[in-house]
């Protein structure tokens, strides 16, 4: 797997691999050893982000968006030059053409996890389409929090993990 964050030393948005099951990785930037929070993994399954401990995260297709809209664009382009040479029929196919790729390579792309707090983005070997969508009420809730603790002193990673438990799950108390 695969973790994109902004590293909190070094201030670079960098890709760890390795580690991350394992409870530990380093900043690939600036070195840093960073351990993953508590109770993140359970089992297979992903409950926390690995970057900050927030338990939100949320589903979405890994497509760059630049190259969505690049391929949009160029359609639209290609479409408007036939469409001035006096060839509707091209430029209609030409538009749908290229709308047609945008969707197959959408289709083809994986998901990965993005976390609402810090924007971390895991990239899991196994299916993730046990989480949900992107909510905008959560993300609304947690840019309401960014504003807030701006003002105040930012938590660090281990007060926000202790501060929430994953989902329903308690570990044994035996
Ligand atoms: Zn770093
Ligand atoms: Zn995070």
């Amino acid at each position: 797997m695969q973790l994109v964050f902004s590293c909190p030393k070094c201030e670079q948005t960098v890709r760890a691999t390795e580690g991350l099951t394992e409870g530990r990785y380093r900043c690939p930037g600036c070195g840093d050893e960073r351990t993953v929070p508590e109770s993140a993994w359970r089992k297979e399954q992903l409950c926390r982000c690995l970057a900050c401990g927030e338990k939100d995260l949320w589903r979405q297709k890994d497509f760059p968006q630049a190259i969505g809209l690049a391929i949009v664009g160029t359609g639209i382009l290609l479409s408007t030059i036939a469409w001035a040479q006096y060839r509707p029929l091209i430029a209609i196919g030409i538009l749908m053409l290229f709308a047609l790729a945008d969707l197959a390579l959408y289709s083809l792309m994986k998901d990965v996890l993005v976390c609402y707090r810090c924007h971390a983005r895991h990239r899991l070997d196994s299916s993730v389409t046990e989480y949900d969508r992107f909510s905008h009420e959560t993300a609304e809730r947690y840019r309401q929090d960014a504003i807030r603790q701006k003002t105040q002193h930012p938590p660090t990673a281990d007060t926000a993990s202790a501060r929430q438990d994953c989902g329903e799950y308690r570990e044994p108390s035996s």
